[in-house]
């Protein structure tokens, strides 16, 4: 159980996860003072943030956008390379730091700092601790402490609470599993096939930054080609 007086940081991104985490801390922690904190990689897709303060607004709270100094292609454009699934800089740099940096200027004495990671959702995170002191931002007079509320609900779990509340999910989900980054890392050759049917100009702006860094963001090839319909009949 969580004292009533101690701020909770609900970091949110205006995916099913984070909502379902949103939607289950405001109905079960009513009076906990609540920032919600969503960090913009500056490769969002169009109107993210009026969705999120659309979201935020069934609950009566604000939503604070933080932003790294270095957007995701000021990023690739600097370094000369993109980010890749084994030097996840894109994420610590555009999502955990701005949002930690935030707590630092923002929040002292005891904070929660929660998060909708679900164990289900990888190996990795599945060996994460629901509840443990983050020894990082845990310094001069503040304690933080990470929260995953939602660590052990099912992909099912998240949609049918949702449903139930009535809290639609992004459009994004008509034809991704995830909401991310426009194009993220991790995207697959079958998720990249449903960008350029849905959202083309995800492709180009990548394809343009691809000719300009001289460095691919897949490793299996340029944008352009491993998008194409031909590629996506390997599945
Ligand atoms: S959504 Fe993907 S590309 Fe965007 S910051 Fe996260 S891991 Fe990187």
């Amino acid at each position: 159980m969580i004292n009533i007086s101690i701020p909770i940081v609900i970091n949110f991104s205006g995916g099913k996860d984070s909502s379902a985490m949103l939607a289950y801390i405001c109905e079960n922690y009513p009076l906990n003072p609540k920032h919600v904190v969503w960090a913009d990689t500056g490769w969002e897709h169009d109107g993210l943030d009026a969705w999120n303060k659309k979201l935020c607004r069934i609950w009566g709270l604000k939503l604070i956008t933080v932003k790294p100094k270095r957007d995701f292609f000021t990023m690739a454009l600097d370094r000369k390379m993109f980010a890749s699934p084994s030097c996840r800089q894109c994420t610590s740099a555009l999502k955990m730091s701005p949002i930690q940096k935030w707590i630092r200027n923002n929040l002292t004495g005891e904070v929660i700092n929660a998060m909708g990671i679900r164990a289900e959702e990888s190996k990795a995170r599945a060996l994460k601790s629901p509840y443990v002191i983050d020894s990082i931002l845990s310094k001069k007079g503040r304690t933080v402490w990470n929260w995953l509320p939602i660590f052990d609900w099912s992909k099912k779990e998240v949609r049918d609470y949702l449903v139930g509340l009535g809290i639609p999910l992004h459009p994004v989900y008509d034809y991704l599993p995830r909401l991310s980054c426009q194009i993220c890392i991790f995207s697959n050759r079958y998720n990249l096939w449903a960008i350029k049917k849905n959202n083309p100009m995800a492709i180009d702006r990548v394809a343009e930054v691809e000719d300009e860094i001289k460095f691919t963001m897949f490793p299996s090839g340029g944008i352009i080609r491993i998008s194409r319909d031909d590629n996506c009949s390997l599945f």
